[in-house]
């Protein structure tokens, strides 16, 4: 397929990257189970470690499967370049990578994914770096936390676990006029429902493990450039604007101009810290981007009828989805998600932690798993496991108390779905 912006989302997220197989004609995209790339000679091989030209060396670096799955979510996301790694936690420190060092901080909201709270608060500490966590409905508080050392702010667009919707304008506004580039987790939303890049996001990251993949098969992520961040403007950036000593001196910024991130992401990150994508993966989360429109409006059209039933149900307390009219994010789908809040909410029951674990253990179509992004209904007491890490002012601020449950709405049939919660709620509170 020629590549033309006038395509749609659900012809690009068949096509987007893929070309029939030069060698055989294969129709889809092969796994090539291979690590090393034959050069044509010496100058061939010195021009591809020049980044003179674009081919495959060996498979940490690049692999024609993976860069299949690169090109297609840069075009789902509409950003001009992606690099793919093993995990979403590998994209989210692949991403910070090149902007980071010792004593440098990033701004970060509250309301994450359990485990990107835990990776913020003390891992990324051990390399000097730190995190400082922010309401990010508190846009002042927002501005109040950058200070000089400051190099990214970050966020969800879609947010765990209570399906929280940032305001990504109002969010990029204040990082564009501290001269700082906006990452956006974009797992739970998907570029289906929200494209990060259109509300001035400046790389997006993915756990391809949730729903790119969608059937619970393999882990990924993925970091997507926007090309659209000018890395020279300020000596703030010195792996991006000035000789990157990790590459002989090469200015990534000048040399590649918009594609400056991705090309030290692959040169630099996935060659020296090693958190490659394997081909096996890419092949299952390619299969899985084939399909994501559909399953996403499905995803969406049940979460709507479950948190509809959920908060019309007695022995609940409240529902989190932000698709309900009594949500205070109801506001923002319209204009971050249009297409739907997504299929991730959460909910309190009546009873607290006690009726949340015995909910968990009468579930049977919804499986207690942490995970999240499935074709089936998945459903977890974060308190408890993935949260469990956390403080408690910590889990209260994320949304994730001891009273509330998190699903991830899979696309089975909707009237299954409810059956199961209503008689596990009748346990769970009897
Ligand atoms: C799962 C998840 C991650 C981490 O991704 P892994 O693939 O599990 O490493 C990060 N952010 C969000 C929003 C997630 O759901």
């Amino acid at each position: 397929m020629t590549d033309g912006p006038s395509y749609g989302f659900d012809t690009l997220q068949i096509h987007a990257g893929a070309r029939p197989d030069p060698a055989t004609g294969a129709r889809q995209t092969p796994i090539y189970q291979t690590t090393a790339y034959v050069f044509r000679d010496a100058d061939h091989a010195a021009a591809l470690f020049n980044l003179q030209e674009v081919g495959f060396i060996y498979s940490r670096l690049t692999n024609p499967t993976v860069a299949v799955l690169q090109e297609r979510i840069a075009t789902l996301e509409g950003g001009v370049g992606a690099a793919c790694c093993s995990s979403g936690h590998a994209a989210q420190i692949m991403a910070l990578f090149p902007l980071m060092g010792p004593g440098k901080n990033i701004v970060v909201s509250t309301r994450l994914y359990g485990g990107t709270v835990t990776q913020f608060s003390h891992t990324i500490n051990r390399f000097g770096w730190e995190a400082t966590f922010v309401d990010f409905d508190d846009l002042d508080a927002v501005k109040a936390a950058i200070n000089d050392d400051t190099r990214a702010v970050f966020c969800e667009s879609i947010a765990n676990p209570g399906g929280y919707i940032t305001d990504l304008d109002a969010i990029s506004k204040i990082s564009d006029a501290a001269g700082l580039p906006l990452i956006v987790d974009n797992t739970s939303a998907t570029p289906f429902l929200c494209r990060p890049i259109e509300h001035g996001a400046t790389l997006v990251v993915h756990s391809t493990t949730k729903y790119l993949t969608g059937n619970g098969t393999v882990t990924g992520g993925c970091i997507v450039d926007s090309g659209k961040f000018d890395w020279s403007a300020n000596d703030k950036f010195p792996s991006l604007s000035q000789p990157e000593p990790a590459y002989h001196g090469l200015k990534f910024h000048e040399t590649f101009g918009p594609l400056a991130f991705t090309f030290h992401s692959i040169a630099i990150g996935l060659r020296d810290l090693g958190m490659t994508m394997n081909p096996q993966a890419a092949h299952y989360t390619l299969m899985g981007t084939e399909t994501l429109s559909l399953r996403m409006e499905r995803h969406v059209e049940n979460a709507e009828k479950l948190a509809t039933w959920l908060e019309n149900d007695p022995r609940v307390d409240y529902v989190t989805y932000a698709g309900l009219k009594s949500s205070p994010y109801n506001d923002r789908v319209k204009k971050i998600c249009p297409k739907g809040a997504g299929g991730l909410f959460t909910f309190a029951i009546k009873g607290g932690y006690d009726s949340c674990v015995k909910f968990v253990n009468a579930l049977e179509i919804f499986s207690h798993v942490a995970n999240l992004g499935d074709t089936r209904s998945l459903v977890i007491h974060s308190a408890s496991t993935t949260h469990r890490q956390l403080t408690a002012e910590q889990q209260e601020a994320a949304g994730a108390g001891p009273g509330v449950v998190r699903v991830s709405i899979g696309i089975e049939s909707a009237d299954d779905l409810i059956a199961d919660l209503d008689q596990a709620l009748a346990k769970a509170t009897s």
